[in-house]
């Protein structure tokens, strides 16, 4: 069934999603402050509109890609009220736990439903169409948007109710980000005691050391020919998102008191990193801060 849709955030990941969209045969009407990448949208087939409030007057879905929570609740505010009642909100933008729930609410009490949908896949997975989805809200909802995130991705997992999409994206990345600094820190641990990356690499990914930062996303060059560090870490994932993600974890753990030691380690370095070497770097070149920070 067609839909007509309103994308909201036409950015790095936003353009190529709503292209995916036109081309599974929706109308996609979308919106973004910066008219360069509106235009951009625009040559792959999305409609222009002028502003959010009228890109979202006749739409069944709005989607939004946006950078952080205040720019979602900042949209909400200016959209809801603009909006059909029942409109399905699918925010599909990284952004804090908390806020995702503010924005539930807020859409429920103008009489909308919504659900949030964060994404991982990167601008490769976005372009390709092989996003996976984690979606927070509830079964109707979920239902009823599954034939659009499909349209833009793989996999779409309903994850339990407002907010827990997010919850599973902040929790997969903790994992994510904790297991590459443990993974480099071992190679440099390696290096030197006079251990080759390949025989490190070699045990560890067919031992219990195995882990996608290990054997998919390898943070020195050689074992996995694929892997950023075999390109001078051009990205893959970049260090910035990493540490945004991490600085999300690392709030959820505060407002839940949740002790997690590691990842608000993780958090720290990748802070660190993305500010002083690496924002757009991928996220596996830690390991040269890593060894940098040795004493000998
Ligand atoms: P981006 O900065 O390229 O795009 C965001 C876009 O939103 C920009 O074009 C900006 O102009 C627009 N925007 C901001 N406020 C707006 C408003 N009120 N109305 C209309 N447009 C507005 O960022 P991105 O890389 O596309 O990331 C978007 C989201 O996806 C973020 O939350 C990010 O954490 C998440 N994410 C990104 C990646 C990635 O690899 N880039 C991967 C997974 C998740």
């Amino acid at each position: 069934m067609s839909l007509t849709v309103a994308f909201i955030g036409l950015g790095h990941m936003g353009a190529p999603m709503a292209a995916n969209l036109v081309r599974a045969g929706h109308r996609v009407r979308g919106h973004d402050l910066v008219p360069e990448a509106l235009e951009s949208a625009v040559r792959a087939g999305v409609e222009p509109a002028a502003d959010a409030a009228s890109a979202v007057a006749d739409a069944d879905v709005v989607v939004s890609m946006l950078p952080a929570g205040r720019h979602v609740l900042g949209l909400y505010g200016t959209v809801l009220a603009a909006a059909r009642p029942g409109t399905l909100f699918v925010d599909c933008s990284t952004i804090d736990v908390t806020d995702a729930r503010t924005a539930h609410e807020r859409a429920a009490a103008a009489g909308m439903r919504s659900l949030d949908a964060p994404v991982s896949g990167g601008v490769v997975g976005a372009e390709a169409g092989t996003l996976t989805f984690m979606a927070g809200g509830g079964e109707a909802e979920f239902a009823e948007a599954r034939p659009l995130l499909e349209a833009m991705g793989k996999k779409a997992v309903h994850c339990g109710g407002a907010g827990a999409g997010q919850a599973a994206k902040i929790c997969n990345n903790m994992i994510l980000g904790v297991s590459m600094i443990a993974v480099s820190e071992a190679f440099v641990l390696g290096e030197r005691l006079g251990l080759s990356h390949q025989a490190l690499y070699d045990v560890a990914s067919t031992a219990s050391g195995q882990c996608w930062a290990l054997s998919v996303n390898c943070p020195v060059p050689g074992p996995v020919p694929g892997s950023p560090a075999n390109r001078d870490y051009r990205p893959g994932f970049a260090a910035s998102l990493m540490a945004k993600d991490l600085g999300l974890a690392a709030r959820a753990a505060r407002d839940s008191g949740v002790d997690t030691g590691l990842g608000l380690a993780a958090a720290r370095l990748y802070e660190e990193y993305a500010e002083h070497v690496g924002a757009t770097e991928d996220f596996s070149g830690i390991v040269r801060t890593i060894r940098d920070r040795g004493t000998r």
